[in-house]
């Protein structure tokens, strides 16, 4: 399946294209600093097959918080809803993805949310298999079934480069460990959550993965249910309220769809019923969005009346 490049969305893209000269690559991963930050691509899907693209839709980049929406759902697919929210809430934040202030100001020490990395680590700490290679094969397969490529696979430099750096994400997981929301060797748990952070990928298949979650858990051209409806749904719902860290009520005002981004400069959003979208934008706004790619969703938001509200 490919993409045809589009006219329309290249003049879009054109025009956001100018706003990554006042972003910065991510660079407290040390592998992400190689990226270009004036890169910019993006892929729409359509629940048709049809598929719109402008940019360098090679360009690779890893999924990094986007994981966290798959994570969520394999978690709850795992578990069932009660379980998991009874280790991680339903509440945005307003504070930085990495921050640790709200787990010391709640007692118990429980994750406000799953976007966020105390929530994600939670989460990933639910998914099941009988050791962590298992349980990040899990994973993958989940990413091959959503984006229907089998060849997806991770990168070894990236997670390696996080897993060396982690000192934050460790402390937030022994933090938990304290309260005893997470009971496995921190350690493993570093290790499999930098190897989901760092599963690697393209635009056409994030917006692949975004078309799923917009038709409520069905990939369209085959008609496949690749998850329950009332999982896609509470997964848009958190992408929608936290899915952009603490720029999400913003992004909900100007944009309106369900998003999730990620450092590596990656968007995903779902327009509900209609479309998945997929954008690699590597130069970061200071709240670790992707400048160019918010700006670009912005204008494609206004000029096809996506929002949902
Ligand atoms: N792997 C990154 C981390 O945990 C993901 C964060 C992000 O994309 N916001 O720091």
């Amino acid at each position: 399946m490919s993409c045809q490049s589009s006219e329309e969305l290249n003049e879009l893209l054109l025009e956001a294209k100018h706003y990554t000269k006042y972003g910065t690559v991510a660079d407290y991963i040390p592998a992400l600093k190689k990226a270009n930050p004036h890169d910019l691509s993006a892929a729409i899907y359509y629940p048709d097959g049809t598929c719109l693209s402008a940019g360098d839709i090679q360009q690779k980049m890893t999924l990094q918080s986007i994981s966290k929406v798959l994570t969520l759902a394999l978690a709850l697919m795992d578990c069932g809803e009660e379980s998991v929210f009874h280790k991680v809430g339903y509440e945005p934040t307003g504070d930085p993805f990495h921050s640790i202030l709200k787990l010391e100001l709640n007692n118990p020490s429980k994750p406000l949310n799953p976007m966020i990395n105390a929530g994600a680590l939670a989460v990933t700490h639910m998914i099941k298999g009988k050791n962590i290679e298992e349980r990040f094969q899990r994973i993958l397969h989940f990413v091959h079934e959503l984006t229907g490529n089998s060849k997806i696979t991770y990168s070894q430099e990236v997670a390696k480069s996080e897993f060396e750096t982690s000192f934050i994400n460790r402390s937030l997981c022994y933090y938990m460990k304290q309260d005893g929301i997470i009971t496995e060797d921190v350690e493993e748990l570093i290790c499999l959550y930098t190897k989901q952070c760092a599963i690697e990928l393209d635009c056409f298949d994030l917006a692949r993965i975004g078309v799923v979650f917009a038709m409520d858990g069905v990939e369209p051209m085959t008609g496949k249910r690749l998850l329950p409806a009332d999982i896609a749904r509470l997964c848009k719902t958190f992408m929608v309220t936290c899915g952009m860290y603490n720029a999400s009520g913003e992004f909900a005002s100007k944009v309106g769809i369900p998003a999730k981004s990620g450092v590596s400069g990656g968007i995903m959003g779902a327009v509900p019923n209609r479309l998945g979208i997929g954008v690699f934008g590597p130069a970061l706004d200071h709240k670790g969005n992707s400048i160019a790619g918010v700006k670009l969703l912005e204008m494609l938001s206004k000029k096809y009346s996506w929002s949902m509200f």
